[in-house]
């Protein structure tokens, strides 16, 4: 008999595999899951490669536990794909590969369970009437288990006893008063997980020429041809998605498609939209892939993209790494936006990932965003992408909005007030609108009630005690709470300094913006969307719901408002605040607030309306303003651009930072001195700049110290090489809590 090894990657900071010695009756498979003992644990690992011999010393070699037979190993090029990120994300390939696997399949005691009939639950119409009445008003875990049987079509006993350990005794008794019923489904299978269809097919829409050649091109292309779908806002890319993919899915019935979105809460509107529209595809053709999704349904849907069964898989970042195994297609809608950036553990851009995923598949790639990022649109420019351009809107009569800037410092000159930070100019806008029952959206990055709290007497401020930032005043919940590390404290009645009784908020956020508008346009129906008032869970959908269904007469929120939502009868858009971010020492401040203001200058005249954006500032004359009054992207970009050529700066440039967080900022700063002393010698460090250590602007976040250190050089070659010498050396060093590299970092 020969000997069989198998070389294991495993979820641990180290870019080695692991040897392991094979005496399993299944031949093993590259791609396949094993369990194996390491440390004095036993961990779920991927097979990456199969050899007869090991310069492991025989004593020091262990067996592989078992072998997940019943999952199809992972592909080569799926292994790649982790393995590029792995390599240029500076990680090793099990910290990447393993998180990527469903929570399911990497715990190898669930496998057999997982593949095994699983009793799943089902709400009957008696339930729907009286479960409700029927439990006792505390009962909150019985009230979540009702609400999630309510809310799902059917729920798994697994993802039951997540919310409830005592699900299954409390199913029987269920079971025997008649509310629900019991149906059995192999997990594995996934059931069809539906948001409710609009009933009736609308007859699809005729495509604008605009349009048409954009699908055409998309369609036309077989190979690997990355597309950047330049379209302002309204212009209808969600329709050129959908024709491309009906195309390619019609030509090829094994085919599947990838088509990833910024936010969970734009999933549900992108899922009703392809549901409608490939209806005819077999159930559960189509699933969604995203961090909200109950453990159990994560695994499904993941296992259906992974069997080929879903030919659709519509998700957020996370959805980059699925394991599809006839991908033909990639789609990035909003591409320029942030949160495709994960900003902790691998973090990695699954926007970059999709080109390359599409580049080493050799398939189309689609970038869609009315406000590409500079560095998608220098390579539109460099003709290395095509361009796809819809520069009207698609609903016959949707004109673009127009665009006002109310010049604060002209408004108090001319003796006209403002009523705590909304100028008259806007109110009278907010009244009209209400007048004729139309909606408006008023938009500042900012929630909670008042950024500061302080005393005028000694010029106390409410502070974080574990972080350098102010306190957030929240007045609903009455507390002060750090946005940074979570604390929170009641409101002080007095300073707690001099004892002065007389403490006020400064400056505003969304909450108090809310109060403000339900005094200064009365009658009114205010409804607050951010962080706060969606924090639980599906609740953001039910609040847009309301909207949808009109229900409200001015929605008020920060930038979970102004993505991609298609509000049909918002006609006014109003912004606050916006000007902070015009002198932020991020070069990238510039590009996000031109993206975001004409995002949610977007949700505006969608339906033939005619729209109206109205923009606070003290700085009217900016050029970033006017280009956005006279809704230029491309000048903006090719002017900023022409900035960053100048500056040295990304795209022109290839960067990466050096974090580390340390007991005292001396203590983060020295690591990164000693980590910058032996960058030099490295190879391809000559052509790589390093900066000075810095801390960063928030330098303590929950009593931990922290700095940072930035690498830039021309060549993306050098500083990778000098990237992969540096690892093992600052493995090495020692004196901080943490730290990470950053490759392509977003925020400098
Ligand atoms: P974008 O994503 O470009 O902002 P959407 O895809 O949300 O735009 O489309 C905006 C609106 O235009 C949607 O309500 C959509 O149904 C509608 N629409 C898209 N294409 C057409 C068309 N060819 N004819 C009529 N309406 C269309
Ligand atoms: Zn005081
Ligand atoms: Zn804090």
């Amino acid at each position: 008999m020969t000997n069989l090894f198998v070389r294991v990657a495993v979820d641990q900071p180290m870019a080695v595999l692991f040897d392991y010695r094979y005496t399993l009756a299944d031949a093993p498979v590259v791609g396949m899951l094993v369990q194996v003992p390491f440390g004095r644990r036993e961990v779920v690992g991927l097979i990456c490669e199969i050899a007869h011999s090991s310069d492991v010393p025989a004593g020091k070699l262990r067996d592989v536990t078992s072998i997940c037979d019943r999952c199809a190993p992972l592909s080569e090029a799926w292994i790649a794909l982790t393995s590029f990120a792995a390599d240029y994300y500076q990680r090793g390939l099990g910290e990447v590969a393993l998180p990527a696997l469903p929570q399911v399949l990497r715990d190898a005691s669930r496998w057999d369970r997982l593949f095994a009939v699983e009793p799943h639950f089902r709400i009957l119409p008696g339930g729907r009437a009286q479960l409700p009445d029927a439990l006792p008003a505390r009962a909150s875990a019985l009230r979540r288990l009702a609400d999630a049987l309510a809310e799902q079509p059917s729920l798994a006993l697994s993802d039951a006893r997540a919310l409830h350990p005592k699900a299954s005794a409390t199913f029987d008794d269920w079971l025997a008063h008649g509310w629900i019923e019991t149906v059995t489904a192999n997990i594995a299978e996934h059931d069809a997980n539906a948001p409710a269809l609009p009933t009736g097919a609308a007859p699809l829409p005729l495509l604008t020429d605009e349009q048409r050649d954009a699908v055409d091109a998309i369609s036309g292309a077989r190979e690997f041809a990355p597309f950047l779908l330049h379209g302002v806002t309204g212009s209808g890319k969600t329709e050129v998605y959908l024709h491309a993919l009906a195309a390619l899915l019609a030509a090829r019935p094994d085919a599947q498609a990838l088509v990833l979105v910024p936010e969970i809460n734009l999933t549900p509107q992108f899922e009703v939209a392809f549901r409608a529209r490939f209806a005819a595809l077999a159930d559960g053709s189509i699933v969604t892939m995203h961090s909200g999704l109950a453990e159990g349904e994560r695994a499904r849907n993941w296992l259906a993209a992974h069997t080929g069964s879903a030919r659709i898989v519509l998700g957020t970042r996370l959805a980059i790494l699925s394991s599809m195994p006839t991908l033909a297609i990639i789609v990035v809608d909003e591409e320029h936006d942030p949160a495709y950036k994960q900003q902790e553990g691998l973090r990695y851009s699954a926007r970059d990932l999709a080109v390359y995923r599409a580049k080493q598949l050799d398939i189309p790639v689609v970038l869609g965003s009315a406000t590409p990022s500079l560095e998608t649109w220098w390579q539109a420019e460099q003709g290395r992408y095509t361009r796809l351009t819809l520069t009207r809107r698609a609903v016959a009569d949707a004109a673009l909005p127009s665009v006002r800037l109310i010049d604060l410092e002209e408004e108090r000159q001319r003796g006209r007030a403002s009523v705590d930070g909304l100028a008259g100019p806007l109110i009278a806008a907010l009244k009209l609108r209400l007048e004729r029952g139309e909606q408006s959206l008023v938009f500042l990055n900012r929630r909670g009630y008042a950024p500061i709290l302080s005393c005028d007497a000694c010029g106390w401020v409410a502070g974080c005690p574990r972080c350098s930032a102010y306190a957030v005043l929240h007045k609903p919940e009455r507390a002060l709470r750090c946005h940074h590390c979570g604390w929170e404290s009641r409101i002080p009645k007095s300073c707690p300094e001099c004892g002065n009784i007389d403490i006020a908020p400064m400056g505003r956020g969304t909450q108090r913006v809310e109060e403000t508008l339900a005094s200064v346009v009365p009658g009114a129906r205010v409804l607050r969307i951010d962080a706060d008032s969606t924090r639980r869970k599906g609740s953001a959908q039910a609040l847009f719901s309301d909207v949808h269904a009109g229900e409200v007469d001015i929605l008020v929120g920060t930038q979970m408002i102004a993505k991609g939502h298609d509000f049909r009868r918002v006609t006014l858009i109003g912004v606050l605040n916006a000007d902070t971010a015009l002198f932020s020492h991020d070069f990238r401040a510039s590009e996000r607030l031109f993206a975001q203001l004409t995002q949610v200058s977007g949700r505006a005249g969608r339906a033939g309306l005619p729209g109206e954006v109205m923009i606070q500032t003290r700085y009217a004359r900016h050029a970033l303003y006017q280009a956005l009054g006279r809704q230029d992207y491309v000048g903006f970009a090719n002017s900023t651009l022409a900035e960053r050529r100048d500056a040295r700066l990304p795209p022109f440039v290839y960067q990466a930072m050096l974090r580390a967080e340390g007991r005292t900022l001396e203590a983060a700063l020295k690591f990164l001195e000693e980590a910058a002393a032996a960058f030099a010698p490295l190879p391809g460090a000559d052509r790589v700049t390093v900066y000075d250590a810095v801390p960063l602007t928030i330098v303590k976040v929950f009593n931990v110290h922290r700095a940072q250190l930035l690498l830039e050089s021309a060549s993306r070659g050098a500083l990778q090489a000098s990237l992969h010498a540096w690892q093992p050396v600052l493995r090495s060093l020692r004196g901080v809590l943490r730290w990470n590299v950053e490759v392509d970092p977003l925020d400098v």
